[in-house]
């Protein structure tokens, strides 16, 4: 066992918190989850199973906790939270929004997890702001910050730090190249979990990038509660070349073909 970490009777690993101290004498239960997850009514990306498909995979998989986060529009349905209850998954209902900085055109990709349909109409920072002034039961993830394209966060990450309660890890890396460092760097800085997710768009990467969370209850309180008092643990590794330049980017362009043929249909 390391030196200055203490471990609770599941072996499960924490920093002596108070919070830590405390979980080693109650009894709490490992939850695998997945915290970023597009499925087929995703209106942005083209994806080949449904969100009830996925809960089929997520069960396989032995995820016991889900988050539904299509781009822009929040898709969980009464339905689906039944569909994930019989299977034993908890499915929190998210989205990935497009939060622009007022006065520009350039959105950023934030994940407001645990919220309702109205996160749908969040465009700006302060609209962020005040759902999360009305919400307090949300919880709001950093997707990918520093990663490639006019969506990451990068600089409005630190100039809007107090809206964010985790920093992403993102699952696109390899050994050679690796943006995660400076999210770790960002989440270390002020004290934000940093979480590794799968950004799952297909099922290849789901089960080799994920947290597990020890909470002690398998609500989306409890769940939340545990990852911010740093009761986590990330499995991530660094994808291969072919996983980045074949499997991903294959992917992105059947997408961009397939929006095309839509758009012509
Ligand atoms: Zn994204
Ligand atoms: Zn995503």
């Amino acid at each position: 066992m390391n030196k200055g970490r203490t471990y609770n009777k599941c072996g499960f690993s924490f920093s002596k918190s108070p919070f830590s101290v405390f979980l080693c004498y109650i009894s709490v239960m490992k939850l695998k989850a997945n915290l970023h997850f597009h499925s087929k009514e995703d209106p942005c990306d083209i994806i080949s199973y449904s969100l009830f498909e996925g809960i089929d995979k997520a069960k396989e998989l032995g995820f016991n906790v889900l988050a539904s986060t299509c781009h822009t529009k929040n898709i969980v349905t009464a339905e689906h939270k039944t569909y994930a209850e019989k299977n034993e998954i908890l499915l929190i209902p998210g989205i990935e929004s497009n939060v622009y900085e007022k006065g520009t055109n350039r959105k950023n990709h934030v994940l407001i997890l645990n919220c309702d349909e109205s996160a749908n109409d969040i465009h700006t920072f302060d609209d962020l702001a005040a759902y999360k002034k009305e919400h307090a039961e949300i919880f709001i993830i950093a997707a990918h910050p520093y990663f490639y394209g006019s969506f990451s966060l990068a600089e409005r990450l630190e100039k809007h730090i107090d809206l964010f309660d985790a920093v992403e890890l993102s699952w696109f890396y390899t050994r050679w190249f690796n943006k995660n460092p400076r999210g770790a760097h960002i989440a270390q800085k002020y004290n934000k979990p940093f979480i590794a997710t799968s950004d799952t768009h297909f099922f290849k990467f789901m089960n080799t990038n994920f947290i597990t969370v020890e909470s002690i209850e398998k609500t989306p309180k409890a769940f939340f509660k545990a990852i911010k008092n740093g009761g986590f643990q990330n499995t991530t590794s660094p994808r291969s070349l072919y996983d980045i330049f074949i499997t991903f980017a294959f992917w992105e362009v059947k997408n961009i073909i397939k929006k095309i043929w839509i758009k012509i249909m």
